[in-house]
């Protein structure tokens, strides 16, 4: 019924109906009836961006490769179909079955990004799903979070039922069969006992099963289980053995315009460069690296199974990839009869990379983009981006030289110890680029030089944690300073929007107390927060006046070392000291080298979960040296 409608009144009517047909090549449609658990993969933005997700093709691939579990999609609706499902009564749906979400077992949603947060609230509005976990039975879905944002899930906690923290491939097969073993011996009635079972699987964390308390200042105070079976804190997941790990060798293949229309392979995960600012790299370490025949195989497979014209190399930063110069002519050979294009989404600052960018097939010498970061060394020792400005100019005047004549350079604005002096540095090095750019091509070419400025969020986990982030007033003032510069150095300024910024940062150092705030400006109407032109700040003002919470308690703090963060409760493998000591080398000037080719820095993650750093090209496939306990401090 609910599908005769959608395919014969709805989706004529909407702008692009192709986001929710799920008739797409590889898309799995399993019968209903003969699985015991039905997931739905719930991606908090649009299709084209759900889709370009290599998360979303894994955990899709994974759960519907087990013959007990079927695992369909549903993506946030766009504007249009959410007020045709609104004004005609009808639930949100999944895509391979338009069947209302209601009728899964689980949901499940991703969250990848802050700004996501009220897309999230809406689905499950939409679904008829009441919004906080306090308030379903047992005869609602089990409604379930995961991915990066999920390190720090307290702003989100009242909304879920559980969270698996960390690498999803296994947890989430260990919880589907917690779901499978409930609905046979019939407790999935009783939410408690579910949840209990739950709690007992490494990596999840049940959010009902702690209390937080506050002091009246409104620092938390205390971070506490309050149910016997949840542990007094949740490691995250990790896998240890990624050639092992399932792949998807037949992803789906998006109908609609994606927003990357490209085979997607993981050659690693983790980064240990250490970016005092970036959470992935605290948070997917170590390194583990996956061998080029493991790599080959899978490039094969998917060149057979989806029809793509170019394959991406995907990972924290792909160019770190220790096999690489062994890897690529391999690769090369195997794309070549169907002219399949490679391309790296990550360069490093380096004259290798365009080196190795120059020598891809299908490369059409569009623009490279370049991240020094910062304008300064000074100021690039302390976010520890172990760039030089010699490396970056030799990256500049190679890739001219090697016929591109568009250049991106992306910087951040607000970092801490950030100086007048940085920001003039950036005017600097546009200026030089710009220069070399005219000794290289004579007039022969017009060069095209863009800067891309975003403002420092400070994340949960890293060594910037306790850092705050600048008055709105500062970095506006600082942005056009920067912009100004930038002009008149012949190239094009682009700012993201400081407000998004902003919330973001409220919401990575956040708590519990926020979740009225989301509630509040979803009823608002927020909705696509992340995407600049549905963007409204004022109705977000309005909801944290509506709730009393002051949002720059969260973004523009300094936080003491000793204070309770309300992320403790999760563990993410990095001991909070190593965190320490790096904040306080940042503030030195201390740059700290990456444990790939020198000792290993003490993070802690190796020790933690018993594992070491998986790097394949230097002899073959090594366990790289053992990690070290030398302190840098
Ligand atoms: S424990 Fe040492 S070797 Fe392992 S990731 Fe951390 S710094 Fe690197």
């Amino acid at each position: 019924m609910l599908e005769q409608i959608l395919t014969g009144e709805v989706f004529p009517r909407l702008k692009k109906p192709a986001r929710y047909l799920g008739t797409e090549w590889n898309a799995v449609k399993k019968n209903w009836n003969e699985v015991a658990v039905k997931m739905a993969f719930a991606f908090p933005d649009l299709y084209e961006v759900g889709m370009s997700h290599l998360g979303l093709h894994i955990l899709y691939g994974l759960v519907n490769a087990q013959p007990d579990y079927l695992m369909e999609r549903v993506f946030a609706p766009a504007r249009d179909l959410e007020e045709e499902l609104r004004r005609r009564g009808l639930p949100l749906f999944s895509l391979e079955s338009h069947r209302p979400l209601a009728d899964f077992d689980v949901i499940g949603f991703t969250l990848q990004y802050e700004l996501t947060f009220t897309n999230f609230l809406n689905m499950l509005d939409l679904a008829g799903i009441p919004l906080l976990a306090g308030e379903r039975t047992g005869f609602h879905p089990l409604v379930i979070g995961g991915g990066p944002v999920a390190f720090n899930p307290e702003p989100v906690a009242p909304f879920f039922d559980a969270l698996v923290i960390g690498e999803g491939e296994e947890a989430l097969l260990e919880v589907l069969e917690v779901v499978k073993r409930a609905k046979e011996g019939g407790f999935t009635e009783k939410r408690e006992a579910l949840l209990e079972k739950l709690a007992e699987v490494p990596g999840v964390y049940v959010p009902g099963f702690y209390r937080v308390e506050y002091t009246p200042e409104g620092r938390v105070s205390r971070l506490e289980p309050v149910h016997p079976k949840a542990p007094p804190r949740v490691r995250r997941r990790l896998l240890r053995d990624l050639d092992a790990a399932y792949y998807p060798a037949a992803p789906v293949v998006p109908l609609a315009e994606a927003v990357h229309e490209r085979g997607m392979l993981e050659v690693f995960r983790g980064c240990t460069r250490g970016c005092r600012f970036c959470q992935a790299g605290m948070i997917y370490r170590p390194v583990r690296e996956r061998t080029p025949e493991a790599l080959l195989r899978q490039a094969g497979e998917i060149l057979k199974n989806t029809g793509y014209e170019e394959i991406s190399l995907v990972s924290l930063s792909t160019l770190d990839y220790s096999g690489l110069g062994d890897f690529l002519p391999l690769l090369r050979e195997k794309c070549g009869p169907s002219r399949t294009g490679i391309s790296l989404p990550s360069l490093r600052v380096d004259s290798f990379s365009v080196g190795v960018a120059r020598g891809l097939p299908g490369e059409r010498r569009k623009s490279l983009t370049f991240a020094p970061e910062a304008g300064t060394q000074r100021l690039r020792n302390v976010i520890n981006k172990g760039v030089t400005e010699a490396d970056f100019l030799e990256a500049v005047r190679t890739a001219f030289e090697a016929g591109w004549s568009a250049v991106k350079l992306y910087f951040m604005v607000g970092l801490p110890t950030e100086e007048q002096a940085d920001l003039e540095g950036i005017g600097d090095l546009v200026r030089k680029t710009r220069r070399i750019a005219q000794e290289v091509f004579r007039g022969r070419k017009k060069v095209r030089l863009a800067v891309s400025a975003s403002s420092f969020v400070p994340k949960a986990h890293t060594p910037f944690q306790w850092e705050g982030q600048l008055p709105r007033a500062a970095l506006e003032e600082r942005h056009r300073f920067l912009r100004s510069l930038v002009r008149k150095s012949g190239a094009v300024y682009h700012w993201h929007q400081i407000e998004m910024s902003f919330l973001e940062a409220v919401f990575a150092r956040g708590d519990r107390r926020l979740a009225p705030v989301l509630v509040e400006a979803w009823r608002r109407g927020c909705r696509f927060d992340g995407w600049t032109e549905n963007f409204r700040f004022p109705l977000w003002e309005e909801s944290f006046r509506a709730v009393g919470l002051d949002p720059e308690f969260y973004a523009g703090r300094r936080i003491a070392y000793d204070e309770t963060l309300p992320w403790d409760l999760i563990d993410s493998g990095i001991e909070k000291d190593f965190l320490v000591r790096e904040h306080r080398r940042a503030l030195a000037g201390l740059p700290t080298p990456d444990c790939r080719d020198d000792a290993c820095a003490g993070c802690g993650v190796c020790f933690a979960f018993g594992v070491a750093p998986v790097l394949t090209g230097r002899t073959g496939r090594v366990e790289a040296r053992e990690a070290g306990t030398e302190d840098r401090g």
